[in-house]
C-alpha cells in the first residue's frame, strides 16, 4: 500500500542468471513526500513573501515534479550501473523475461525507495538555506 510499484525478473538463456528489479510506482508514497515537502517549503515562502493562497497549489505540483524527476534519474542511473534487463551482466547472454507485474500491499520500502526519500530531504534542506540566504539578502 505505502510502497508499491513495477518488478521484474529475468533469466540468462545461456547460464541462468537471475535478475530481479523493482521500482516504485507508489502515488500514495509520492503524495507524503510531496506533501512534506509543503509543510516545511510554504512557512518558508510565506515568512518571506507574505501569505498567499497559490503557494499550496504551485509547491505542491513543483513537489510531485520534483520527486517524478529524482525517481527518473535515479532508475536511469540505476539501469546505467547494473546494465539493462536483455542483455545479461555474467555472460552477456541474452535475458529471457520470467516475471513482470506490479506488486502492492508492501510496508517496506525498496533501496530505491530508501535513495528517492533521502534525496528528496537533501534537496528540500537546500531550499530551505537557498531561502533563507534569499531573506538574509533581501532583509
Ligand atoms: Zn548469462
Amino acid at each position: 500500500m505505502l510502497f508499491s510499484g513495477s518488478y521484474s525478473e529475468g533469466q540468462c538463456m545461456k547460464c541462468g542468471h537471475k535478475i530481479a528489479r523493482s521500482t516504485p510506482t507508489s502515488l500514495l508514497f509520492f503524495v507524503l513526500l510531496a506533501g512534506g515537502g509543503i509543510a516545511v517549503v510554504v512557512p518558508q515562502l510565506a515568512r518571506l513573501y507574505g501569505p498567499k493562497w497559490w503557494y499550496f497549489a504551485s509547491v505542491g505540483g513543483a513537489e510531485l515534479i520534483l520527486v517524478i524527476v529524482i525517481l527518473t534519474v535515479l532508475v536511469w542511473i540505476r539501469d546505467r550501473v547494473l546494465g539493462s534487463m536483455e542483455t545479461c551482466p555474467q555472460c552477456s547472454g541474452t535475458m529471457k523475461p520470467t516475471i513482470s507485474g506490479m506488486y502492492d500491499f508492501r510496508w517496506l520500502p525498496t533501496l530505491l525507495d530508501v535513495v528517492l526519500l533521502v534525496i528528496f530531504v537533501a534537496v528540500h534542506i537546500g531550499i530551505i538555506l537557498w531561502l533563507r540566504t534569499a531573506s538574509g539578502a533581501g532583509g
